[in-house]
């Protein structure tokens, strides 16, 4: 719009220009008319998309990835690397508010991969995997404090279980501006995945193709609950593997999250890097990982 209006503007400009005082329009004259027109395309972001190199070049930013949020008294009685106590989450989201770190969307993320799209100064992603409630009822309202936005990865068999999140709370998270990306069916291994898969599902025995469970029936349920495209993935365990990349990308996924493995430098938007928050991270410790990993 903005450059059709100044389109119109130049346009308009030249025609009474020329108009007025049409036989001295010099040659000079009119290239300064057109240089402006240029530079008004040269300002706007570019619509090539950037090449793989050319996104492995960027900058990376910085994925953090939770899955348990524990009410313990201590770090001690966390069971394992996959849990962090809520006291440690509340100090780490206000050292990354009290830092100057903004969240942003994988579509934001996506658009400065590709498009050369700007990002605030000290951008982040915090994002969520396997559908655990706690993820709601702590993890939401403390982001609400600084007006962060998650991504919650959700694996779409434990959806109203004892636990985990219902439809109605990833409903309410998406109507709130989080992101809700798919995490597959039943968080089992993309490398593992095959054609034709004995699987029983809601009691009943079937055959089906994994690609098309994971990662398509997930994307339309999702879709079905939040009323948006689901366009993101997240690798259960983190594990990737180059033969299913192809198989994501033509199930309309614009980009997958892994773990901190290197990225596929042909692949880089299916490879995408995040770490996982560990229970003995401080906030500060949290802080450094994020400068350290992310170049
Ligand atoms: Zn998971």
């Amino acid at each position: 719009m903005k450059s059709l209006t100044f389109f119109l503007t130049a346009t308009l400009s030249l025609f009474i220009f020329s108009c007025s005082n049409q036989s001295t329009v010099t040659e000079k004259e009119s290239t300064v008319v057109k240089s402006k027109i240029d530079s008004s395309k040269v300002s706007e972001p570019a619509k090539t998309p950037a090449t793989a190199a050319e996104i492995m070049a960027k900058k990376e930013v910085p994925v953090l990835c939770y899955h348990h949020i524990r009410n313990v008294a201590s770090t001690r009685e966390l069971k394992n690397e996959y849990e962090v106590s809520v006291t440690e989450f509340k100090s780490q989201l206000k050292a990354l508010a009290d830092s100057g770190y903004k969240s942003i969307t994988p579509d934001q993320l996506y658009n400065y991969l590709v498009f050369g799209g700007s990002l605030p100064e000290k951008p982040f992603l915090i994002t969520y995997d396997d559908t655990d409630q706690e993820q709601f009822s702590v993890a939401k309202p403390e982001m609400d404090k600084y007006g962060f936005k998650g991504v919650y990865f959700i694996m779409t068999i434990s959806i109203g279980r004892p636990n985990y999140m219902t439809k109605e709370q990833i409903k309410q998270l998406s109507d709130e501006g989080h992101v809700i990306a798919s995490h597959t069916w039943d968080h089992s291994r993309v490398d593992r995945y095959t054609y034709e898969h004995a699987i029983e599902e809601g009691g009943k025995k079937k055959v089906v193709n994994d690609w098309d469970q994971q990662l398509v029936k997930t994307k339309t349920k999702l879709e079905g609950i939040i009323g948006k495209p689901v366009d993101y993935f997240a690798y259960p365990f983190g594990i990737w593997s180059k033969s299913g990349i192809p198989e994501i990308e033509k199930r309309g996924y614009k980009m997958a999250f892994q773990l901190a493995t290197k990225r596929d430098s042909l692949q880089p938007l299916y490879t995408v890097r995040r770490v996982i928050v560990a229970p003995q991270w401080s906030a500060d410790g949290l802080l450094k990982v994020m400068r350290s990993s992310f170049k």
